[in-house]
């Protein structure tokens, strides 16, 4: 039996209402059937009115398992040192590139570890090689870098910049990568986004200690950053990292947050992110239903693909390329053609401010 407060929460997402933390929190902590039935149908029908059926496709390479950092969650973590690591040429990484325009992509995402053997100049120099010789957007996914970085592979020709808050919480944050902190990263996103790249952020969901309460408020703050792409996965324990014991995010709480975050924000690029496919093997099918509009699909060469241990299972994601189109078409949906830059259904609003370095979460 839906609930009368359960339905006007919904109805606030189709008046264009902001949700308040109170009606998020509704909408996500919800144990009947048929409201999260409503919540994933509502979701799917604002996914339809905003942004349409096209599911855009990205090709992943990832062109370095090295990381200085040290997060707790991450099979990358310095500290791993049963982690067979790898580092691409910058040569391999633009064959792969223009291979994946070949077969049709025409976004690439470049993605490492924190990895400084690629300076600012020779990840410049790669990107502006991959856009002479193929028309493709570059989305760069390697963690926090200066300014600098940032503005030099900007010039180079990148177009996208994904740097997920992992979760809004600054106790779990602190936890999770204590040598960091939450309000550097914020602040990077908010230099990114000054720089005029296109923004992707996002969380995890299944994080230990995380609380509906917090990932309330990393839905509240997707929507006051303005983002372009939100990646939210469930977390999934790695048996070489302090995590190994943590139970993995459920499928079913990613989707709440993932079809709450296409009511608030609508028009945003959602990826049916490859780890939902690893917690449930129509993980994916049952993202991209509940809001979902973006797929991304791993060109990382396999000499290589199976080093990258972010999280177990990953080298065996279910879904390949010559699978796309018949998922698509059973599910009433199209291959996107264009390079799916985020489509803006509304007129283009800055965020309210860009975080200033002493950013505080108090205010959201
Ligand atoms: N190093 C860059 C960074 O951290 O932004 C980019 C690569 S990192 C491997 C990409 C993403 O992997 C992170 O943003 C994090 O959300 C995700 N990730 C890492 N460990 C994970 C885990 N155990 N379960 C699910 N996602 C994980
Ligand atoms: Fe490194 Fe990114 Fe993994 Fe953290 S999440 S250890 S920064 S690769």
């Amino acid at each position: 039996m839906v609930r009368q407060e359960f339905l006007t929460a919904i109805k606030a997402g189709q008046e264009g209402r902001e949700l308040s933390r109170e009606e998020i929190l509704l909408l996500l902590s919800s144990t009947d059937e048929e409201e999260n039935q409503l919540l994933f149908s509502e979701a799917d029908r604002v996914r339809q009115n905003a942004v349409g059926d096209e599911v855009h496709l990205r090709a992943i390479v990832e062109f370095s398992n090295y990381c200085v950092q040290n997060c707790l969650y991450c099979g990358l973590r310095r500290d791993n040192h049963e982690l067979v690591r790898y580092r691409m040429s910058p040569a391999e990484i633009v064959e792969v590139a223009i291979k994946a325009r070949t077969q049709g992509f025409q976004t690439v995402v470049l993605q490492s570890g924190e990895d400084s053997w690629f300076t600012g100049d020779r990840l410049a120099g790669v990107i502006q090689k991959i856009k002479e010789q193929a028309d493709l957007a570059i989305t760069l996914s390697v963690g926090e870098r200066t300014y600098a970085d940032y503005w030099a592979w900007k010039k180079a020709g990148a177009d996208r910049y994904l740097l997920k808050y992992e979760t809004t919480s600054p106790a779990l944050f602190k936890n999770l990568r204590p040598e960091r902190d939450l309000a550097d990263r914020l602040k990077a996103l908010g230099s990114l986004q000054e720089l005029g790249y296109e923004v992707g952020s996002g969380n995890m969901v299944g994080l230990p200690g995380q609380t509906n309460e917090d990932l309330a408020a990393d839905i509240q703050l997707f929507c006051k950053m303005d983002f372009d792409m939100i990646g939210i996965s469930p977390f999934i324990a790695h048996p070489q990292t302090p995590l190994a014991r943590v139970v993995n995010g459920e499928l079913g709480k990613v989707l709440k947050v993932l079809a709450i975050t296409r009511i608030v924000t609508k028009d945003t690029n959602l990826p049916a992110t490859t780890a939902t496919g690893i917690v449930q093997d129509k993980g994916r099918q049952e993202a991209l239903l509940s809001g979902a509009n973006v797929i991304m699909l791993n060109m990382t060469p396999s000499a290589y693909r199976k080093h990258y241990q972010i999280y177990p299972g990953k080298e065996r994601s279910p879904l390949e390329m010559q699978a796309i189109p018949e998922m698509l078409f059973s599910l009433r949906r199209k291959i996107g053609l264009g390079k799916g830059q985020r489509i803006h259904s509304r007129p283009a609003e800055k965020p309210e401010s860009l975080p200033p370095a002493n950013f505080s979460l108090l205010s959201i």
